[in-house]
């Protein structure tokens, strides 16, 4: 089986240090202990400026090979559940992120979820099966797809926090989206093992994070 490309080599990593080049980790630049961190010489801790949150995240996301289910590089749509999914007790304060209903997508987003105690509501758009990075090539991911999938759940109702994260493939539907359904539209990271750091405080992972 030929595993699918789920894009760890684009987590951008030095987003997410303070960007001063200020030494303290024994590196001349934020950049340099990057290259350090995935080659495995330093840890996250290694920066005195990271919270306890952001360390858990940067481990999460360089052991992602290990974290993420490997699935199949496969063409073929795998049409899965659509509409929304509740994750921690999510309540209308809670952030919605948008994905579609490729089983193989499904799954990834699952092993990841797996490590955050925070609540989400998990947001499934019909777009015939298909992963999200070949759905904008296909252009199956639209959206009025989003929109009228948003209008059918209880989210639409009353004042609650209205803020979607798009996957980082699908950055060119925020504005048409935004205007569409009057709600906060970000866009996510490519790779989904990114979206801890991306998220900082709203994506909290478990103090006794294991990566074995
Ligand atoms: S200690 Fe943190 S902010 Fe300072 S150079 Fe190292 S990584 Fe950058």
């Amino acid at each position: 089986m030929i595993d699918a490309d789920l894009y760890l080599n684009k987590i951008d990593f030095l987003t997410y240090l303070p960007g001063t080049d200020c030494k303290e980790c024994g590196e001349s630049f934020c950049a340099t202990f990057v290259k350090q961190l995935k080659m495995g010489r330093l840890t996250p801790a290694a920066c005195p400026f990271l919270s306890e949150n952001s360390i858990r995240a940067f481990q999460l996301a360089l052991h992602a090979d290990r974290i993420l289910p490997k699935v199949p590089a496969l063409d073929l749509p795998r049409p899965a559940l659509t509409g929304l999914m509740e994750v921690n007790r999510a309540d209308h304060g809670t952030l919605v992120l948008v994905s579609g209903n490729s089983e193989f997508t499904q799954e990834v987003l699952s092993g990841i979820m797996a490590y955050t105690l925070s609540p989400f509501w998990l947001l499934f758009v019909d777009c015939r099966g298909d992963t999200v990075d070949m759905a904008m090539v296909y252009q199956s991911l639209k959206v009025e797809k989003i929109s009228t999938t948003l209008a059918e759940t209880v989210l639409q109702q009353g004042q609650g926090r209205r803020e979607m994260i798009l996957p980082g493939f699908a950055a060119s539907l925020r504005e048409p989206l935004e205007r569409q359904t009057g709600w906060l539209v970000r866009v996510g990271p490519l790779c989904i093992a990114e979206l801890p750091l991306f998220l900082g405080d709203d994506w909290q992972v478990p103090q006794d994070l294991d990566l074995g």
